[in-house]
């Protein structure tokens, strides 16, 4: 007889108080089918990898079965949405199968998206359509692969149901992993409730589960707000590296872990645009490339405000304490930012002094409106004989006197690195993506998979493993989009 699947859960967040989440199953789906599976994700899991892509495996990761040792659950969380207060969100479509600690000794979440209706789903349906489903195993798994903290994706998979969105549409399933699905609305949830004691609770798992090193320290609560500032801050620097426009950074769709989570209407940048929106709903531009580090710090003021009765018993002090690590997140973001930009051009050390030239890079980038990904990947071009002109060939003047200062500049610049070319050259293409989830291409995988073809999807997703290195047979998904092609707005989609 075939063993049974097994698969080692170690559940903690379904300890914590019942009013935290409900537990229940998802809804059995008609007929699941893989779309793709992450094996190296599912080996870091301790995941027996080839189980799961047969028949009782492809069961479990669509929810369908449902093993002893399992306890799934609907967490509950607030959040603000677009500067306004909601005082209950959850998992309206998602649900959490567990958790599972990994060869590394990373305790994980295993979450299903798209797997049917809870107390929480609201109006909705509590389903997925494949297009979200696309997109999120894209972008994740891409994030993950510049070295972006982000939650990750383990499979995709068809219901077999239809479900309805502006029209039919294929149902599917996102098996998300993430290193805990804790956002700043699950502390707004309690706080706002008046339940100190439940955000206590909850700043206790966070510290055991993320900030263990601080477990014992007289003002946990206080060096657990200056951890989580640090890591959203290196955070949104590292996004904003790769022209990364999250598109609805709502307190629910910030982590405590630092990880990027949400992948509704977000997109990378073709040409630079700082103050540059997609998201359809984002009419104020709240959520523009630039205004990012910004609201960061308007989120995190919303996650102090709920630690403040513990930070202090004083009101008064405890206000003053939380202020004075806020007031931390900008200079600590600026110091990432001058680190991600200067070693993207090449600098060894940035140093604050770097500043200016990167500021005048982007302004140079924003008149002649270059393409953000090939502007800093092909700024090695410099380094070699005759072959300035094609990088200049990116600014729509490329004879532009600003221009020539700026080459002089950063060539000075670089004469202080004290290191030969090709090192340079190495370093450059070590942090400057060859290849980014083009948000054209997104939509060519999404309008050919809901016809039933996932071969560019495929294709993408297999790019996107070394996003750093050259791949010439992938270079149709490298070229920015014709004129024909480009995308102008992102859609939430559920
Ligand atoms: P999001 O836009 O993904 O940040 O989701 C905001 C809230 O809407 C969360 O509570 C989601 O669970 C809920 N939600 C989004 N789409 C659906 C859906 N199709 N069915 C039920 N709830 C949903
Ligand atoms: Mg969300």
């Amino acid at each position: 007889m075939k063993p049974e699947l097994s698969v080692p859960f170690s559940n903690s967040f379904s300890s914590l108080p019942k009013d935290f989440y409900v537990k229940m199953y998802p809804e059995r789906m008609p007929d699941l089918r893989l779309i793709k599976f992450n094996s190296p994700l599912s080996d870091l899991l301790g995941l027996p990898s080839k189980d799961l892509q047969q028949k009782d495996g492809v069961d479990f990761l669509g929810g369908k079965k449902i093993l002893s040792n399992q306890e799934p659950l609907a967490q509950v969380y607030a959040g603000h949405q677009f500067g306004n207060f909601v005082p209950q969100l959850g998992d309206g479509r998602a649900l959490l199968l567990g958790e599972v600690i990994g060869t590394d000794g990373v305790r994980r979440d295993i979450q299903l998206k798209g797997s049917g209706k809870t107390p929480f789903s609201r109006m909705g349906d509590g389903r997925s359509g494949l297009g979200p489903v696309l997109r999120e195993y894209i972008v994740s798994e891409a994030m993950f692969n510049f070295g972006i903290p982000t939650t990750r994706a383990l499979a995709a998979l068809f219901t077999g149901e239809t479900i309805i969105r502006e029209t039919q549409v294929p149902g599917a399933i996102l098996a998300r992993v993430a290193k805990s699905h804790i956002r700043i609305g699950t502390f707004e949830y309690f706080s706002r409730k008046g339940q100190t004691n439940k955000v206590k609770e909850l700043a206790d798992y966070v510290i055991l589960r993320h900030y263990p090193d601080i477990k014992n320290d007289s003002d946990k609560y206080h060096t657990l707000l200056e951890k989580v500032v640090r890591n959203q801050a290196l955070l949104i620097a590292k996004w904003m590296g790769v022209g990364f426009i999250h598109g609805v950074m709502n307190t629910d769709n910030m982590t405590l872990s630092g990880e990027t989570i949400d992948f509704g209407p977000c997109a990378f940048m073709d040409h630079f645009e700082i103050d540059k929106v997609y998201s359809s709903i984002d009419l104020q531009g709240r959520y523009r490339f630039s205004n990012q580090p910004h609201i960061a710090i308007w989120n995190l003021s919303r996650l102090a405000e709920t630690l403040l009765p513990l930070i202090d018993e004083n009101q008064k002090t405890a206000i003053k304490k939380a202020e004075k690590i806020l007031e931390l997140f900008l200079p600590l973001f600026t110091e990432f930012w001058i680190n991600v930009m200067g070693k993207k051009i090449g600098i060894k050390k940035p140093k604050a002094s770097d500043k200016a030239l990167i500021e005048s890079l982007l302004k140079n980038m924003q008149i002649g409106r270059s393409d953000f990904t090939l502007t800093f990947r092909n700024l090695t071009n410099l380094l070699k004989k005759d072959q300035e002109q094609n990088w200049c060939a990116l600014f729509s003047d490329p004879k532009h006197p600003e221009l020539t200062n700026w080459i002089k500049d950063w060539k000075n610049r670089l004469k202080l690195n004290d290191k030969n070319k090709i090192t340079i050259n190495k370093q450059m293409n070590h942090h400057n993506p060859y290849i980014i989830p083009r948000n054209h291409i997104i939509e060519l995988c999404i309008s050919q998979g809901l016809q039933g073809d996932l071969t560019q999807f495929h294709r993408l997703t297999k790019a996107l493993e070394f996003p750093f290195k050259e791949q010439a047979h992938f270079y149709d998904l490298i070229k920015p989009p014709n004129d024909n092609e480009i995308v102008h707005q992102t859609f939430c989609g559920t």
